[in-house]
């Protein structure tokens, strides 16, 4: 296709390759398996010496049509698409490592990414966690075996925002795959191809659907990162030229054997919120800045996390990387003030979990998705008792910022 904008692309990409009876969306093909007329045929996609469809649990017409459009997104070479952010990143471990392995991980994660490197530990791999706002800590962690860094790029629910161009620099140094979280700035945002991620994570069940009615994940490879410089690729993975190893492994090794495969119908809704993703960011992050300027210019609240605010530490890396800084903002209020009944008080927000959400949803962090972790753990990634985490929705910028403040008064 043309060298189209960003949302040009999204909205015709399907069409490229024909849709039946002139569709405009692609179908939704629900069928689990998908026969031949002619055996030897079958065999041969079987064999992967042509392409189509066997198993639904390995590929489907829908998620294809999906797979491509992040593609296109990323600007990568292929993407694998799952049941939820949590199995795209799960298949990098399932497929990608073995005892005896080390990996360095940003420590401002996602909660369940925390959670789920704690089981990687318990199998037999070394994992450290840095403060990866410094590639200097990321440097001072790496070890002959390290096979893998791992960072989002505005961490949730703090902002820290990984180094993220120095990090692809180090890792393209030493032939370290580079594996970097993208759902909270979008491909819309920032693509981590630019600063040399092999791997690029989005949980699209975020921004990229958009209206919180499916969960889904994908894991797309962006042709930056060397596969024959990663020690565990199986033999058997390696007849396809290189480019292709990665994806290929993580296909049977993860999607195929673990099946968190990604359902059609939910591909359709993703596929459609995907659409807008680019209208609804730059209403969000617009929002989100109007709304954090409001907060941090009130004196009953202690302390605002905005990347878009010049308070921000990392607002320079921030405003040369990003294309617009996101809408997802934290806040702590000053003590005296119950985070509980601050919460209640807001007609508009809503107190649940997700992000990414047509709607702005408000969530008191400690208590809730981090509570797990412990105290400890959560004083480490900065994270107060009386934080809370908002991710800003499309609403009318004047009610938002009259909820949040009439929820003070
Ligand atoms: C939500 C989220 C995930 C996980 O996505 P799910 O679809 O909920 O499994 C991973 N990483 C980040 C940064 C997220 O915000």
């Amino acid at each position: 296709m043309k060298n189209y904008g960003f949302t040009t692309t999204i909205l015709h990409n399907d069409r490229q390759k024909g849709i039946e009876h002139g569709s405009l969306h692609k179908p939704i093909h629900t069928s689990v398996t998908f026969g031949y007329a002619d055996a030897r045929q079958l065999a041969s996609v079987f064999q992967g010496k042509e392409p189509g469809f066997r198993y639904g649990r390995q590929g489907n017409p829908t998620v294809a049509a999906l797979e491509d459009k992040v593609s296109k997104m990323e600007q990568g070479v292929g993407t694998i698409c799952f049941a939820t952010g949590m199995g795209a990143i799960g298949a990098v471990f399932q497929a990608l490592l073995r005892a005896g392995d080390h990996v360095v991980s940003s420590s401002f994660l996602f909660g369940n990414t925390n959670s789920l490197w704690q089981t990687v530990a318990g199998q037999g791999v070394g994992v450290d966690f840095v403060d990866a706002t410094d590639v200097a800590n990321v440097a001072a962690a790496l070890k002959p075996e390290t096979r893998m860094v791992f960072v989002e790029t505005i961490a949730n629910p703090r902002t820290q925002i990984a180094d993220l161009k120095r990090i692809g620099e180090l890792c393209a140094e030493r032939g370290i795959l580079y594996i970097v979280d993208n759902t909270m700035t979008s491909p819309y945002l920032f693509r981590p191809k630019d600063v040399g991620a092999g791997l690029v994570v989005n949980a699209l069940t975020k921004s990229i659907g958009g209206h919180g009615n499916a969960l889904g994940g994908a894991l797309t490879d962006t042709g930056a990162y060397d596969w024959t410089r990663f020690p565990n690729i199986f033999e058997n993975y390696k007849k396809n030229p290189s480019v292709q190893w990665g994806l290929v492994q993580i296909r049977a090794k993860a999607l195929r054997d673990f099946g968190a495969s990604l359902a059609p119908e939910a591909a359709h809704h993703i596929a459609v919120g995907a659409e807008t993703l680019a209208l609804r960011m730059d209403r969000t992050s617009a929002n989100a800045r109007a709304l954090a300027e409001m907060l941090e210019a009130d004196e009953r609240v202690a302390a605002v996390y905005y990347p878009g605010l010049e308070s921000h530490p990392q607002h320079g890396i921030a405003a040369e990387l990003f294309k617009d800084f996101g809408s997802l903002l934290s806040f702590e209020l000053k003590e005296g003030i119950d985070c509980f009944d601050y919460l209640n008080k807001l007609k508009l927000a809503i107190p649940t979990s997700n992000l990414g959400d047509t709607r702005t949803l408000v969530i008191p962090v400690s208590h809730t998705i981090f509570y797990e972790m412990g105290p400890e753990r959560r004083a480490s990634m900065g994270i107060a008792d009386s934080l809370i985490r908002v991710s800003v929705g499309i609403e009318d910028t004047a009610d938002l910022i009259a909820d949040f403040k009439s929820a003070l008064d």
